[in-house]
């Protein structure tokens, strides 16, 4: 016979999911939790209470990330589960501290059941994911891994020209480099999709595989400017016609490459932007993202090839990388473990891939790291309309603790 599973109190989610939602709430239901504002030290302080009740200790580091262990039986690396507690501007109720409370209620739950893990269960706050007040978003937990330095982090400045080491003092967070996350059994990030997938195919949990791969162009087109009405079409080098022919040109090679293969074009300047004259130069982005880095590759190789497609109208066309990363897998152990969860709670599954960016990307240098997505409806994210259904959240957490407990029976 089957034995009856554990699971998690989804009432008790809702409540402290809701609790959240109040620090920084905007007028449409959403959240306005921006990295080290006085609505962030209010949910983390709150985070702490909470954890401090269930005899967890919290401790912080010099990138204000917190961590609230409760203890093992066994002295081993930690199972970590987290993700992080600031938001975008309107941002909504959901993002990131979702990853963070699915974390609290597996320890509660653990609590209730009177159950003493062999090992360590630390949930994990990661600083400044967002990067809407100080840029780059996943600041802390680049640092944690070696991508920034932290020097050039703390003296990074947000609008008011407050600089990031300033507003962390401010709000009492400036812990001790020797807190630093380094090592750990797990780490298990749960997160909504923000894209339309898993709603779409009526599927809950999604197994994250990897974070793609991307590239990220700056083209820039000079033609010459000159008066509208005097110059015939056939002596001008219109920079806005011959950026248009090499659009439409990344469209199409770009489109047929794979179905996966997602790119962007986000900004376009167009100058001198007078009504009356002739463009004399366009610049525009390009991202492409990609699982397959070979697709990636031949992305490249294909925007490398821009200047030489002969559709530039007579004008001048350079390209320059702004910047790319590599495809990070996650661990397929635990992929198949969080797909075992899945599978035996009776929740449908599938893997995926994720094409945001996520602290677990960066911490999957350290540990052996996995990301679970439930479903957002429509898929929304970074707005104020952000909605998973408590249901999903539910599962999701039942999911990560069951995968808690194969890891702690391991
Ligand atoms: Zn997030």
């Amino acid at each position: 016979m089957q034995k009856q599973k554990l699971l998690i109190n989804g009432e008790r989610l809702k409540q402290e999911l809701e609790r959240f939602a109040a620090f920084g709430r905007t007028e449409n239901n959403g959240v306005t939790r921006l990295a080290l504002t006085e609505e962030d030290r209010q949910a983390r302080d709150y985070f702490r209470s909470c954890c401090e009740e269930l005899g967890m200790s919290v401790t912080v580091d010099d990138m204000g990330c917190m961590y609230a262990t409760l203890e093992g039986t066994e002295n081993r690396p930690p199972i970590l589960i987290g993700s992080h507690l600031d938001s975008v501007k309107k941002g909504g109720r959901f993002d990131g501290v979702l990853g963070v409370l699915a974390g609290l209620e597996v320890v509660r739950t653990l609590v209730d059941h009177k159950i003493k893990p062999k090992i360590p269960i630390t949930i994990v706050n990661f600083t400044n994911e967002e990067g809407a007040r100080f840029e780059p978003s996943m600041m802390a937990s680049g640092v944690l891994s070696g991508k920034f330095d932290k020097s050039a982090m703390m003296q990074k400045k947000d609008a008011a020209g407050i600089t990031f080491e300033e507003a962390l003092k401010g709000i009492g967070y400036a812990g001790d480099a020797e807190n630093r996350l380094r090592k750990g059994t797990a780490y298990l990030e749960m997160h909504i999709e923000q894209g339309p997938i898993l709603e779409k195919e009526a599927t809950s949990i999604g197994v994250v595989e990897c974070v793609v791969g991307m590239a990220c162009y700056e083209v820039e087109v000079t033609g010459e400017s000159d008066h509208a009405g005097t110059t015939p079409m056939k002596m001008r080098k219109d920079a806005l016609f011959a950026a248009n022919n090499l659009i439409n040109e990344i469209r199409s090679r770009l489109g047929s490459l794979d179905e996966d293969l997602v790119f962007t074009i986000g900004r376009v300047n167009v100058y001198p932007s007078i009504h009356t004259v002739i463009p004399n130069k366009v610049i525009f982005t390009l991202e492409a993202r990609h699982k397959d880095m070979e697709i990636v590759n031949t992305v490249k190789n294909i925007i490398q090839g821009l200047p030489y497609l002969g559709v530039s109208e007579g004008c001048e066309v350079k390209v320059a990388k702004l910047w790319e990363r590599d495809t990070v897998w996650f661990e397929p152990e635990l992929c198949v473990l969080l797909e075992q969860s899945a599978k035996s709670l009776g929740y449908s599954n599938k893997r995926m891939v994720s094409g945001a960016g996520h602290d677990a990307q960066f911490i999957a240098s350290l540990v052996p790291s996995v990301m679970l997505f439930v479903p957002s409806i429509n898929g929304k994210s970074h707005c104020e309309e952000e909605l998973t259904t408590w249901e999903d959240c539910e599962k999701g957490v039942n999911v990560i603790l069951d995968t808690v407990l194969a890891l702690l029976n391991k």
